[in-house]
């Protein structure tokens, strides 16, 4: 029993709880502190000499940031974990770790857009020289490698357009010169993408979409790698990120079940996927746990199983009007950024504002859909007379 590892379900329950340093209360509480006291000066000086490992001051660590940073890393298999206040400040801080003035960074071209904000906007300030890649290059990434790149991140599937990379080929290209790889993997969670097994350096979380699992908190992670935690966790404490009780206690009673809720997103989003991809309205489903999703194949190789998120590109140009037809009248979807909470979501989005590298091309309009908790049956009879308003607005 001690010598086997884990296995997730049993992780997810285990992990990041401590009853008998707690008055036997199951769950780890929202520890509010700011001051950590200590009665004598020796004491304080031992503090400081153990470092991360015990309490110093509440931005340092609390035992509730400490359970969630540990269930985190014991889940993905990295070496530690370190909590963010959001999953952009993640990114920030993972970026931040490990590059330098006059350092490359090389950034997959599908990347959330906030991620890519931060690197043009703060990162090339600083310095840093940013090249976009396709994000279906796979080996390929090697030509872009210069002498001075420290750095390729990606992000797997892509937001709104779901492009699955091959990581480990981009792990080997990263390795070849000694860069470091980040992933962000908010959309597969550490259940259904291991990314230390495929070669990520470090990996980073919006813990705000299903590690919360609903809608009421915002929070990010990093995890780790054994050669890149120290810096990592250096950094973070040099921009002062941490995060506050209230969503990591939230955070931590959303790990207990996330397993059985992200089966169920999967189920109803396939069942969705697939009717979306038999109506003409529809010219594609871009979901790589489809078989017709041209990313199908290494999601089946790399992929654990699928989320709830996925997009579909309208078959014609349809107008704004007719898109907001269809959308401002759907019962169970509401319009909004963000998923991974237990209802569905629905957001129109154009992908080409967001990309340099590539074009965006496609016969119509992207919407990005989340599909919930709800009754998948239901959610088809909504989006049917989704579709029925589409044609005639059009
Ligand atoms: C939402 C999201 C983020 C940002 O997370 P916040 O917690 O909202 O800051 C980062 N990456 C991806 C892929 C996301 O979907």
């Amino acid at each position: 029993m001690t010598n086997r590892r884990l296995r997730d379900d049993t992780l997810l329950v285990e992990r990041g709880r401590d009853p008998a340093n707690h008055f036997g209360a199951v769950n780890v509480p929202p520890y509010r502190a700011s001051t950590i006291v200590f009665p004598t000066v020796a004491d304080l000086a031992a503090s400081r000499d153990r470092q991360y490992a015990g309490y110093s001051y509440g931005r340092a660590g609390t035992p509730t940031s400490h359970a969630f940073e540990q269930a985190m890393a014991s889940l993905e298999g990295g070496a530690g974990a370190i909590v963010a206040s959001s999953g952009v400040a993640a990114i920030a801080v993972a970026l931040t770790a490990v590059l330098d003035a006059e350092d490359h960074l090389l950034v997959a071209d599908c990347v959330y857009g906030p991620t890519r904000r931060f690197c043009d906007r703060v990162l090339r300030r600083y310095g840093v020289a940013v090249t976009y890649f396709d994000p279906l290059i796979g080996a390929e990434v090697e030509t872009l490698v210069k002498d001075n790149t420290r750095a390729i991140f990606t992000e797997s599937p892509g937001s709104l357009t779901f492009e699955v990379q091959d990581i480990p080929a981009i792990a080997n290209a990263a390795k070849e010169v000694g860069a470091v790889l980040i992933n962000d993997n908010t959309w597969a969670t550490p259940l259904l993408f291991k990314s230390f097994e495929h070669g990520v350096d470090i990996s980073v979380h919006s813990a705000t979409k299903y590690i919360g699992g609903h809608s009421d908190l915002l929070l990010g992670v990093i995890v780790a790698n054994e050669q890149c935690l120290k810096k990592v966790r250096a950094n973070a404490a040099a921009f002062g990120a941490c995060a506050g009780p209230d969503d990591l206690y939230l955070a931590l009673r959303g790990l207990r079940t996330m397993s059985v809720r992200l089966q169920r997103h999967e189920h109803n989003a396939l069942l969705v996927a697939e009717w979306l991809g038999t109506r003409t309205e529809v010219a594609k489903v871009l979901y790589p746990a489809l078989p017709t999703d041209p990313g199908h194949t290494l999601w089946q190789r790399d992929f654990g199983g699928a989320c709830g998120l996925f997009s579909i590109v309208l078959a014609e140009s349809f107008s704004d009007d007719a898109v907001a037809a269809m959308v401002d009248g759907l019962q169970l979807f509401d319009v909004g950024a963000s998923w991974g909470g237990f209802e569905s979501l629905i957001l129109p989005s154009d992908p080409s504002r967001l990309r340099t590298a590539t074009r965006w091309e496609a016969t119509g309009p992207l919407l990005r859909l989340h599909i919930g908790l709800e009754d998948p049956h239901d959610l088809i009879a909504d989006l049917e007379a989704g579709l029925d308003r589409l044609r005639e607005a059009a």
